[in-house]
Order: C-alpha cells, then sequence, then structure tokens
C-alpha cells in the first residue's frame, strides 16, 4: 500500500485532482465512477467547501464495493435511524416540559439527543457484529475498513482499495492506494513538483 500526500495551500480553493483512467482497487480498464464528496472544513459565501473526487472502478470492483455496503455503512444507518425513533418518541413522551419559555422544547431536545447517541452506538454495535458474520466471505477488504461513526467523526472515506484521510489540522489530505501501481499514476498526475 502506497499513501501519496496532497498539501491543501488553500482550503477555499481544493485541489483539482486527476485519476488514472483504471479501476482504483486492480487497474483494469476503467468501467464505472464513484463520487466522493470530502468536506474541506471551510466556507465560501455561506456554502460548504468540498473537494469532490470521481474514483475509477471497473464493473467487478464496483459490485465489491456495494457489496461491502450493504454489510457497513448501509446497515449502519438504517439500524441507527430505527433505533433513534424508538429511543425518541418515549424519551420525549416521558420527559417533562421545562417549566418556562426557554425550556419549552426540553423533551423534545433531549428526546433528540438520546435518541441520536442511542442511534449511533446501536448502529456501530449492529455494524460490529456484522463485521464478524461476514468476516470469512469478505475477509480483509471489510477488516481492514474503520466503523463507518469512526469515517463519520473524522471526514475520513473508505473505498474499495483506496481510502482518504486529512492529516491534523487539514494540511494536507492522505490517498492510501493498495495498489502500488495506481498511486505511481496518481502522484504523476496530480504532483508535478516534487517537494
Ligand atoms: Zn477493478
Amino acid at each position: 500500500m502506497l499513501t501519496v500526500d496532497i498539501p491543501i495551500k488553500d482550503p477555499k480553493k481544493p485541489p483539482v485532482l486527476k485519476f488514472p483512467e483504471r479501476c482504483v482497487n486492480c487497474g483494469k480498464p476503467k468501467e464505472t465512477s464513484m463520487s466522493l464528496r470530502l468536506n474541506m472544513g471551510a466556507q465560501k459565501r455561506g456554502q460548504m467547501v468540498t473537494l469532490d473526487l470521481s474514483v475509477p472502478l471497473c464493473g467487478v470492483c464496483e459490485k465489491k464495493e456495494q457489496k461491502i455496503g450493504n454489510v457497513t455503512w448501509i446497515p449502519f444507518f438504517v439500524s441507527g435511524i430505527l433505533i433513534c425513533v424508538i429511543v425518541f418518541i418515549p424519551t420525549w413522551l416521558l420527559t417533562p416540559q421545562g417549566p418556562t419559555l426557554q425550556t419549552l422544547n426540553f423533551d423534545l431536545v433531549v428526546g433528540a439527543f438520546t435518541g441520536l447517541v442511542a442511534g449511533l452506538i446501536g448502529g456501530t454495535l449492529v455494524e460490529f457484529g456484522l463485521k464478524f458474520a461476514f468476516a470469512y466471505i469478505y475477509g480483509r477488504l471489510l477488516w481492514s475498513r474503520p466503523l463507518t461513526v469512526v469515517s463519520v467523526f473524522t471526514d475520513a472515506e473508505n473505498l474499495i482499495g483506496f481510502s482518504t484521510k486529512f492529516t491534523e489540522g487539514r494540511k494536507s489530505i492522505l490517498f492510501m492506494f493498495e495498489n502500488d501501481e495506481i498511486a505511481r499514476e496518481f502522484t504523476a498526475l496530480n504532483l508535478q513538483e516534487k517537494s
């Protein structure tokens, strides 16, 4: 696995990055692509600045990626939202309203917060359980992937054979490629000036 470090000079002007016209995982010709959107942590005219990536994949790897989704972030969100609603309703109904105007929505706030926390924990537990259940089918592909809750809080993205992560203080973005050849081509396309 090779890591390519792309420096961020100005978070308001995200770099435009090019990928080789090959599957990022296996190197076969590109058949499709998956869009990733990274939050640059900056705003321009009240809008969040994002770095949009279109990651090339071949048909076979795209299917594998979708299957991984079925046992990771999809169950995480589905069970998370379900648990959130199930916890929200009784908490909201059982929590008394505050006595003053400012605390009038206290029951709603407590219900929403408890629901959200329960959803995050419950969704993560479900995903963690599925990881064990499907480990024998997907192997390393599934194990090496961080839990969705971690990706959500660290702005990291994970695809088959490829993942991204910001360094501390968003000084640069790390692109991790499992395919060394693709990593070298990506470097050649995006980092002409060697530092
Ligand atoms: Zn492929």
